[in-house]
C-alpha cells in the first residue's frame, strides 16, 4: 500500500489556503483565530506570511520559557539521538534524575509521570480514591471527591462529568458518580460538603479557563485546614498556575500551604513535548502497587530530558522572579488605560485577565483587533481576555503590548 499522491497538489502558501485545508479535513472542535503560525522564538511567533506577533497566550502556559528555548531544544535533540522511549517495562537513565530534580525543586516526596494534564488529573483522582479505601477506611465504592463550580481540569469523561460548563459536558454522559460541586472561593461551602466518605478536594489555586478567577485571600489556607482536619486529600491542579506563571514556582506559595497532591503539566516541558506529573507526599502515592496504573509514554527518557532542561532554565534564568516583576508592571499598565469597555482587571503574576462589559461586543472581537495589531490573545467565556505572555517577557515588550491594548480597549 502506498500513500495517495496528495503531494502533487500545490502546497498551501497563504493563510486562507492553510485554513481551507485544515477546515476541510479537521474535526471542528476548536475555533482558532485565523492566524497560521509557522515559527516561534522567545515571546514572538511569525505567521506563514512573515508577520510577527507578540504571543500573549503562551499556549495556555505551555511555553512559559518562551518559544523554542535553545537549551531545551539542545536537550531534546541530544536525547532524541540517544534513546527516546523504553516503556516502563525497563528502567532508563533519565527518569531517576528527573524524579530527583523535580522533588528537590517542589519539595515533594514522590512523583508519578504522565503526559497530558488531563491524565495527571485522572491519576490524582484514582490515587485519592484508593487512599480513601485503603487508608481512610471509606466503604468500597462510596468515595466522594469535592470539586469547584467553574472548574477546568481537562477533557476526559470523568473530568467533563464534573465540569459545570455546558459546552464541555452536554451530550457526553452518562458520567462517573462520586463528585460533589461547591462554589469556588467559599470555604464554608467546602466544609458543608465534606462528609465521612470524602476522600479529596480538587481545586485550581486560580481558575484559569474559568477566566482567571482569584479566590478571596485565605481561601486556600482554610481549604488546607479543612482537608487536614477531616482527612481529605487536597489536590491542587497547578497545571496552568504552576512553574512560575503567578510569580512563584507554585501558586500554593502565595498562601504558604502545601497540597497533598500537586498536578503540573504544560510548561513542565517548555512546550516541546507533552509531559505532566503528579507530585505527592509519601502516604497518598504509596497506595499504588505494580500493575495498578501506568502509561506507555509516561516517564520516557526523551520526556524526562526535556523536562529537566525546562525546569533548569526556568530557575537559572530567573523566569519566576521576572514573572512577578513583569506581572505587576503589566497589571499596572492595564489599569492605567482609560476605557469604558473594561469591567475588571485581575490576576497574579503573569496570569492576567481583562474582563469587558457585556455590551462591549465580546472579547473575541478585541482578540481579532489585537491580532491585526500584532498581539495574540485568546478570549475565554465570551467577555474575558486572557493575557499570559511567556515568563521571559521584558518591560519593553510589555510596553509594546500595552500600546496595542490601549488602542483596542480605549
Ligand atoms: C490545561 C489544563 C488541564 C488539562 O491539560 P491537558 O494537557 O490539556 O490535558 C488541566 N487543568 C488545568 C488547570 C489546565 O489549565
Amino acid at each position: 500500500m502506498s500513500l495517495p499522491l496528495v503531494s502533487s497538489a500545490p502546497r498551501p502558501d497563504s493563510t486562507d489556503a492553510f485554513i481551507a485545508l485544515e477546515d476541510r479535513y479537521g474535526a471542528s472542535n476548536y475555533k482558532p483565530l485565523d492566524v497560521v503560525l509557522a515559527r516561534g522564538e522567545g515571546v514572538y511567533v511569525w505567521d506563514v506570511e512573515g508577520r510577527r506577533y507578540l504571543d500573549c497566550l503562551s499556549s495556555y502556559s505551555a511555553v512559559n520559557q518562551g518559544h523554542c528555548h535553545p537549551k531545551i531544544l539542545a536537550a531534546l535533540a541530544e536525547q532524541a539521538a540517544k534513546l527516546t522511549i523504553t516503556s516502563r517495562a525497563f528502567r532508563n537513565d533519565q527518569l531517576p534524575l528527573f524524579y530527583e530534580e523535580l522533588c528537590a525543586l517542589t519539595r515533594s516526596h514522590k512523583v508519578l509521570p504522565m503526559n497530558s494534564g488531563a491524565e495527571a488529573v485522572e491519576t490524582a483522582l484514582k490515587v485519592s480514591r484508593k487512599w480513601g479505601y485503603e487508608v481512610k477506611g471509606v466503604p468500597d465504592g462510596q468515595a466522594e471527591i469535592v470539586v469547584c463550580n467553574n472548574n477546568f481540569h481537562g477533557r476526559t469523561l470523568a473530568i467533563v462529568g464534573f465540569s459545570t460548563d455546558q459546552a464541555s459536558r452536554h451530550g457526553f454522559g452518562p458520567f462517573a458518580p462520586g463528585f460533589k460541586v461547591v462554589p469556588f472561593g467559599d470555604a464554608e461551602a467546602l466544609e458543608h460538603a465534606i462528609g465521612p466518605n470524602t476522600v479529596a478536594f480538587l481545586v485550581e489555586p486560580i481558575q484559569g479557563e474559568g477566566g482567571v478567577i482569584v479566590p478571596p485571600p485565605g481561601y486556600m489556607r482554610k481549604a488546607r485546614e479543612l482537608c487536614t482536619h477531616h482527612r481529605v486529600v487536597l489536590i491542587l491542579d497547578e497545571i496552568q498556575t504552576g512553574l512560575g506563571r503567578t510569580g512563584t514556582l507554585l501558586a500554593e506559595e502565595h498562601e504558604g500551604i502545601e497540597a497533598d497532591l500537586t498536578l503540573i503539566g504544560k510548561a513542565l516541558s517548555g512546550g516541546f513535548y507533552p509531559v505532566s506529573a503528579v507530585l505527592s507526599n509519601k502516604e497518598v502515592m504509596d497506595v499504588l502497587k505494580p500493575g495498578e496504573h501506568g502509561s506507555t509514554f509516561g516517564g520516557n527518557p526523551l520526556a524526562c530530558a526535556v523536562a529537566r532542561a525546562a525546569m533548569r532554565v526556568l530557575v537559572e534564568e530567573g523566569m519566576i522572579e521576572n514573572a512577578a516583576r513583569m506581572g505587576a508592571y503589566l497589571q499596572a499598565g492595564l489599569r492605567s488605560i482609560r476605557s469604558n469597555i473594561v469591567k475588571e482587571i485581575r490576576g497574579r503574576g503573569l496570569m492576567v485577565a481583562v474582563e469587558l462589559h457585556a455590551q462591549a461586543g465580546g472579547a473575541r472581537r478585541a482578540c481579532e483587533a489585537l491580532m491585526r495589531r500584532g498581539v495574540l490573545c485568546k478570549e475565554t467565556h465570551g467577555n474575558t481576555l486572557r493575557i499570559m505572555p511567556p515568563l521571559i517577557v521584558t518591560q519593553a515588550q510589555i510596553d509594546e503590548a500595552l500600546e496595542q491594548f490601549r488602542a483596542v480597549l480605549a
